[in-house]
C-alpha cells in the first residue's frame, strides 16, 4: 500500500531513533489500512533481526510467532461485535495483563481498535493505566473519529494522521487489485480510502447506488410508491443499508451545496449533478436542512433496535412531502 509510505517513514524513524511512544493514536479515513501499518510497526518492533529500514525480517521467532497470530506480546483490541463498546471489562483484563512484564526482550504492543469505542467507564480505566504505563509496551489507538476520545486520553498520546497523500497511488493500487471501472467514483464514495473502494467494488456498490437513486428520483417525481420502494430498501443488509443512508446524505448535502451556489468541486456526486441541480433549484432550502438533520438521526438509529421497514417509509414519505408539500 505505497500511500502508506509517509506514515511508515515516521514510526522507522521511532524504531531507528530508538524513541518509543508510550502511546500512539493513528488517525485517518475508514479503509485507509491503519490497521495494517499497526501490524507493520508492532511486527517490526518486535522482530529480533529488523532490517536496516527498521522492517520485520519475518523468518525470526518473533516473526514467526506474530504471523501465526499467536505472539504472546501483541494484543488486539476490538468491540466483541462490530459498533459495539469497548467494555470495562476488557479494559480491566488488558490493564491485569500489562502488570507483569513482556514475555520476549523486546517490546510489547497493544493496538486497539477502533479506539473511539471505549465507553467512558472503560475510558476512565484506561486513563489511570496511561498516567502509569509498564515498560516496554507501546499502545497504539486507531480511529477515524478522534473528536470522540477524551481530550485526556488523546493529549498523552503521539498523534500520527494517515491520509492518502498522493491519488496517483491509490488508483495505481487499485488498477492493480483488478478495480478498473468507476475508479474516480469509487474512491468518492469512500472518502479516498483506497481499501474502502476495493470493497465496495467487490460488492458492487455502485449498481446498488445507481438503483437507489433512480428509486429516489422516481419518488420526488411521485411515479412510485413509498411502500414498493421501503419494502425494497428493508431487504438490504446492514452494511448496504449503512451505504444507503450515506448516499443519501450525501445527494443532499451536495443539493445544499447546489443550492448556495457553491463551487462544484466541493460536489461530492459529480456524477449526478444535473439531476441534484435540477432538484436543488426546485426544492426549499430550509426543508432540505431539515431533511438532511433527519437522515443524520436515521443513520445514529440505524445502530439501536429498530422497526427498519418503518424508518425507510419514514425516509421517503418526509422525501415526498419536501417535493409536493
Ligand atoms: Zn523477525
Amino acid at each position: 500500500m505505497p500511500w502508506l509510505q509517509s506514515g511508515w517513514s515516521q514510526l522507522s524513524l521511532y524504531i531507528n531513533q530508538n524513541r518509543i511512544p508510550q502511546a500512539l493514536l493513528m488517525i485517518g479515513n475508514k479503509g485507509i489500512g491503519k490497521q495494517q501499518l499497526a501490524e507493520q510497526f508492532s511486527q517490526s518492533l518486535m522482530c529480533f533481526s529488523p532490517q536496516a529500514d527498521a522492517m520485520f525480517c519475518g523468518k525470526c521467532q518473533s516473526c514467526i510467532l506474530f504471523n501465526a497470530k499467536t505472539h504472546p506480546d501483541y494484543i488486539f483490541i476490538a468491540p466483541e461485535e462490530a459498533g459495539k463498546a469497548i467494555g470495562i471489562d476488557a479494559v480491566r483484563q488488558l490493564t491485569a495483563k500489562l502488570a507483569l512484564k513482556p514475555q520476549y526482550e523486546s517490546y510489547r504492543l497493544v493496538v486497539i481498535n477502533p479506539a473511539d469505542s471505549l465507553n467512558n467507564a472503560s475510558a476512565n480505566a484506561f486513563l489511570k493505566y496511561l498516567e502509569e504505563p509498564t515498560e516496554r509496551t507501546c499502545l497504539i489507538l486507531i480511529t477515524d473519529k478522534p473528536s470522540k476520545l477524551p481530550a485526556t486520553i488523546r493529549s498523552r498520546c503521539q498523534k500520527l494522521p494517515i491520509s492518502v497523500s498522493d491519488e496517483k497511488l491509490a488508483k495505481a493500487w487499485l488498477k492493480q487489485q483488478g478495480v478498473t471501472e468507476k475508479v474516480e467514483l469509487l474512491l468518492k464514495m469512500s472518502q479516498g480510502s483506497p481499501l474502502m473502494a476495493k470493497q465496495l467494488f467487490d460488492e458492487d456498490a455502485v449498481s446498488l447506488r445507481t438503483d437507489i437513486f433512480s428509486q429516489w428520483l422516481k419518488m420526488a417525481k411521485a411515479e412510485t410508491n413509498f411502500v414498493v420502494i421501503a419494502e425494497q430498501w428493508n431487504k438490504l443488509d446492514k452494511a448496504a443499508m449503512n451505504l444507503l443512508l450515506l448516499w443519501l446524505i450525501d445527494w443532499v448535502a451536495d443539493m445544499i451545496k447546489l443550492s448556495h451556489h457553491r463551487d462544484t468541486a466541493e460536489i461530492v456526486s459529480l456524477d449526478l449533478k444535473t439531476s441534484l441541480q435540477e432538484m436543488a433549484e426546485r426544492l426549499d432550502l430550509k426543508g432540505l436542512y431539515k431533511y438532511y438533520d433527519f437522515l443524520l438521526l436515521s443513520r445514529k438509529r440505524l445502530d439501536t433496535q429498530l422497526n427498519r421497514q418503518l424508518m425507510c417509509e419514514e425516509i421517503l414519505i418526509q422525501w415526498s412531502v419536501l417535493n409536493h408539500g
